[in-house]
């Protein structure tokens, strides 16, 4: 496969999503508004392979060849030769509409626009562009080197060619996508933030603490992590966006996003990135 890839957005998904592309051979420019964020992005993508050399995972010279593979730049035009571009920019509507629009008028013809929202609705974005039949959801998990799963959403006009295609290129990463339709949440976050909602819920109602809740859940239900514990690491302000997405979009007040989590985003805890969230770093 000979793609090119581009990436919109340097932060914790951007910067992954660009190192599994860049490790599986593709030239990858990664783009951001910020010169810091863009710095940030290749010094964790370097932190991370390094990782994956001591660990023996990665040898240093296809290590090196990786990282030689991506480019960065802070002006949007730079996506213009890629065949796939991947927006993983901050999760709000109104900005993903507006790259959307502007990736239509720079991308080459047959280029494929897909979007690593946890929660937009991909028709939307779609409708933005004179492409929406090259639009798509592809969504990537928290960390991206690491985890299997990439949930693959067909906005109502995306072709089974878009479809095919993103599919393909995922595997090639070594990912296991699965495809599901576009409705708010799509499967992933209509599950998962529900619960790390009911959470906080139990946290601000002195049902337990923090400690107490992520290990009731760890050590209960097996899970990897506790879902405090987990929504530090999304982002708490990715957590509230994504439950009033499910609120607005489903009409139903059972995703009313809990007024500790409000509290915590409005002070700017916002979890790992932020160096505090339930949790200190
Ligand atoms: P983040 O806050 O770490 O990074 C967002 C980046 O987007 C920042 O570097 C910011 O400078 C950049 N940005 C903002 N406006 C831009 C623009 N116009 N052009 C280019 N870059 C721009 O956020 P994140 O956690 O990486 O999330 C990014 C996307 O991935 C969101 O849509 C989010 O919902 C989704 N996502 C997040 C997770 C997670 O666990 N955090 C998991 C899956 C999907």
């Amino acid at each position: 496969m000979n793609d090119t890839i581009a990436v919109i957005g340097a932060g914790q998904m951007g910067n992954g999503i660009a190192h599994v592309f860049a490790q599986g051979g593709f030239p990858v420019t990664l783009i951001d508004v910020s010169a810091s964020a863009l710095a940030r992005g290749r010094s964790t993508i370097e932190k991370n392979m390094e990782r994956q050399v001591k660990k023996g995972t990665l040898d240093a010279a296809a290590r090196d060849a990786s990282l030689a593979r991506i480019a960065d730049s802070t002006d949007v035009e730079a996506a213009g030769t890629a065949t796939l571009v991947i927006e993983a920019a901050t999760e709000n509507i109104d900005l993903k509409r507006r790259i959307f629009s502007d990736l239509d008028r720079v991308a080459g013809e047959g280029a494929i626009l897909a979007t690593n929202t946890s929660s937009i609705s991909i028709t939307d974005i779609a409708g933005r562009t004179r492409r929406p039949e090259s639009v798509i959801g592809m969504h990537f998990m928290n960390p991206v080197p690491v985890m299997q799963l990439v949930e693959i959403i067909r906005g109502l006009a995306t072709s089974d060619a878009t479809t095919a295609r993103v599919i393909e290129l995922s595997r090639a990463l070594g990912k296991v996508p699965v495809e599901v339709n576009d409705f708010p949440g799509f499967v992933a976050n209509r599950i998962l933030m529900p619960m790390i909602n009911e959470a906080v819920f139990c946290l601000m109602e002195g049902v337990g603490t923090a400690e107490a809740i992520d290990t009731v859940m760890k050590l209960g239900m097996n899970h990897p992590m506790g879902p405090l514990a987990l929504a530090d690491l999304i982002g708490l302000d990715t957590c509230l966006s994504v439950l009033e997405v499910l609120h607005s979009g489903l009409g139903d007040p059972k995703y009313r996003p809990c007024p500790l989590l409000r509290k915590y985003v409005a002070a700017g805890w916002l979890g790992r990135k932020s160096g505090r969230g339930f949790y200190a770093y």
